[in-house]
């Protein structure tokens, strides 16, 4: 209801201002980002230098936008790591892989949840200083036989799939080291480049490799989008499951008693796990995919599906994850003592969600100050979709996870970025970057 809506808000809005100023007050060092002094005479030759960078900017992002890199498609990938391994070398960085594995999921037969995840790519280069670890991911959800696999511009406007999610990204970072090269700056800085392979299959490879990095470094800066002119401050925790249910094949018209359905069984399982998601608390879960049976005249022996969870508190997640345990392990629709029917599952809290701290605010304010230097009017949000962002924050490192291209339609056919907030961006994360260093 209105009313109560809205007094539930004023609250949260005082909780919020209140934390806020325990914050501030818990670590003053970190409170003072939101003015930041006049560019300086460097500072504009470097903007200037990428302002001259678009056109480059733009063919980088068509040629990497026309390898297909589905999280599935390893040559794809491969060939991604290689061009941003090549460049890196160039600029004074060391490059190795660090392998992908093979991680199996529970699957009905002739189905195969499994992933053959590629390798990851890692550049790092000594120097002094605060330590920089800058992210982003190879893999696309577009896999080679996806019908959107082309680049096209028109007007302001870039169409592909990636160039959001987070092809424009890779750009963005590329040219801000670039420029900080050319400058002679980046010499002096100490960085890694973690560039991952199965970002859109939840980082469950890279996950180890993110967060060893995580400890080892001071800043961390992620180049995903976060839609048009927004930086994002906060995100839900994301999870997963894959589902099993195993029951008994027999002929629908024959020997209808002795089948077991498999499916019939996933379907009280579904009910049920859909009415975890609560609004209120702000927990979701989604069946997103299904698929089971043999044939319209056969009990169905098999069936499987995948679930996906969004949780605000990492405590919910936990909860959900074992609320999901008993759900798969329950049997509704036949005597759970006769094990005829029988089920497996797989479940993965992938990312924890991203809390705000003193540190990474002061991250962002400073990137939206420096934003306002140039002229680019930065606001904030909130999100549901996870980073790898939220991994390296909660395991200690400040992370911001926005600094991508801006665009929106990830995910889907409409993708589509705007070109020149290639270079605006570029501008942006070299000047944050340099004033990291240097402060
Ligand atoms: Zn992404």
């Amino acid at each position: 209801m209105p009313v109560n809506q809205s007094s539930r808000n004023s609250i949260k809005r005082l909780g919020i201002a209140w934390s806020l100023l325990l914050s501030l007050l818990a670590s003053q060092s970190w409170a003072a980002a939101e003015i930041e002094p006049a560019l300086t005479a460097d500072e504009n030759a470097l903007i200037g230098w990428l302002e001259d960078q678009d056109a480059q900017m733009l063919a980088m992002l068509e040629r990497l936008t026309n390898i297909n890199s589905g999280s599935l498609n390893k040559a794809g990938v491969d060939e991604m790591a290689q061009i941003f391994a090549s460049e890196l070398r160039q600029m004074g960085f060391s490059t190795s892989s660090l392998p992908g594995e093979v991680i199996e999921m529970p699957s009905c037969p002739g189905s195969n949840y499994s992933v053959d995840v590629a390798d990851h790519m890692l550049a790092s280069k000594p120097g002094n200083g605060p330590r920089l670890l800058l992210m982003g991911h190879l893999d696309t959800v577009f896999p080679p036989d996806s019908p959107f696999q082309t680049f096209r511009t028109e007007g302001d406007t870039i169409y592909g799939p990636g160039v959001t999610d987070m092809k424009g990204g890779l750009v963005v970072m590329l040219y801000a080291l670039k420029a900080l090269a050319e400058t002679g700056e980046l010499d002096a800085m100490d960085m890694t480049i973690l560039l991952n392979s199965d970002e859109e299959m939840g980082s469950l490879s890279s996950r180890k490799y993110l967060e060893e990095q995580a400890a080892e470094h001071d800043w961390g800066l992620v180049y995903e989008s976060s839609g048009s002119d927004t930086l994002t401050r906060q995100r839900k925790g994301l999870g997963q499951a894959r589902l099993v249910v195993n029951g008994r094949a027999s002929h629908a018209g024959g020997a209808h008693e002795q089948g077991r359905s498999a499916i019939k069984e996933l379907a009280y399982k579904i009910v049920e796990i859909e009415q975890m998601t609560d609004y209120e608390t702000g927990v979701t879960v989604n069946v997103g995919v299904v698929s089971g049976g043999e044939a319209r005249n056969t009990v169905a022996p098999c069936a499987e599906a995948l679930v996906d969870l969004r949780y605000p508190e990492p405590q919910q997640g936990e909860a959900a994850a074992e609320q999901f345990a008993d759900i798969f392990g329950n049997v509704y629709s036949y005597p759970i003592d006769s094990g005829e029917i029988t089920t497996e599952h797989w479940i993965n809290l992938h990312r924890p969600p991203k809390i705000p701290t003193a540190e990474s605010d002061y991250l962002l304010e400073k990137t939206r100050a420096i934003g306002r230097l140039l002229g680019q009017e930065l606001g904030v949000t909130d999100s549901g979709g996870g980073t790898d962002g939220s991994l390296t924050q909660a395991a200690g490192l400040p992370t911001l996870d926005s600094l991508g291209i801006a665009g929106t339609g990830a995910h889907s056919n409409r993708e589509e970025a705007r070109i020149s907030s290639l270079v605006e961006r570029a501008q942006l994360s070299a000047l944050l970057i340099r004033r990291l260093v240097n402060e």
